[in-house]
C-alpha cells in the first residue's frame, strides 16, 4: 500500500473491510492525538468502550495511561495513540495473525505520517508486531533499541497493570525512562 495523506487514510480506514473483524465492530478506532507529537504510543486493539466510542484507550486502561502520562508532565494531547487493530477482536481477545497483516499498513502510514521520535509498545501484542515477533515482554521491556533513528522501547499494557500490579514498579521505570530520552529528542 502507498502512502496516503491523513484524510484519505482515515477515509479508508473507517470503511475497511480488509480482515473479519469489520463484521463485528461499532466503530473503527483510528487513533487520535497531537499529529506533531514527537512520541507515538501504540497499544493492541479496541475494548469494548473503544469500540463504542471510536477513541482508543478511553476506558480503565486508559484512564491508567492518562495517569501513567501525567506522570511524566504529558498531557493525552501532547502525544498520538493508536492501536495495532483498529477494530475490536470479539471479547477482547488478541488479535489474530491475518488481522494484524491487514491492518499493520495503516498503522505504518499513520507513523510516517506524524513521524515521531520515540515509539512507546503497549503490551505484547504491539511489541510483537513492531519490534520482534518472538518478543518476551516480561524479559525485553523497557530496552530502547533504534531503528531509522526512531527510539522503540515496550512496556506493560495499563490492562496487564490492573490485573497484576506488581508489575506497576517496572512499568513506572519504563515511564521514567521514557521521560528522559523525551527530554533528549
Ligand atoms: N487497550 C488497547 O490496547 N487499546 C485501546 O485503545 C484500549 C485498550
Ligand atoms: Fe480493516 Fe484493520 Fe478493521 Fe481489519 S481491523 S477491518 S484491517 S481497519
Amino acid at each position: 500500500m502507498s502512502l496516503l495523506p491523513l484524510k484519505e487514510l482515515i477515509e479508508e480506514c473507517m470503511n475497511c473491510t480488509k480482515c473479519p473483524l469489520h463484521n463485528v465492530r461499532n466503530n473503527v478506532v483510528f487513533g487520535e492525538g497531537n499529529l506533531r507529537s514527537k512520541i507515538m504510543f501504540i497499544g493492541e486493539g479496541p475494548g469494548r468502550d473503544e469500540d463504542m466510542q471510536g477513541r482508543p484507550f478511553v476506558g480503565r486502561a486508559g484512564q491508567l495511561l492518562n495517569k501513567m502520562l501525567e506522570a511524566i508532565n504529558l498531557k493525552r494531547e501532547d502525544v498520538y495513540i493508536a492501536n495495532i487493530v483498529k477494530c475490536r477482536p470479539p471479547n477482547n481477545r488478541v488479535p489474530l495473525q491475518n488481522e494484524v497483516d491487514a491492518c499493520l499498513p495503516y498503522l505504518r502510514n499513520q507513523v510516517a505520517i506524524i513521524a515521531p521520535k520515540i515509539i512507546v509498545c503497549l503490551g505484547a501484542t504491539a511489541a510483537k508486531a513492531i519490534i520482534d515477533k518472538d518478543f518476551k515482554i516480561t524479559v525485553m521491556r523497557g530496552k530502547w533499541i533504534e531503528r531509522k533513528g526512531v527510539k522503540i522501547i515496550a512496556t506493560y499494557h495499563p490492562a496487564a497493570l490492573l490485573r497484576d500490579p506488581e508489575k506497576k514498579y517496572p512499568a513506572w521505570e519504563d515511564f521514567k525512562s521514557i521521560k528522559s530520552e523525551l527530554e533528549k529528542v
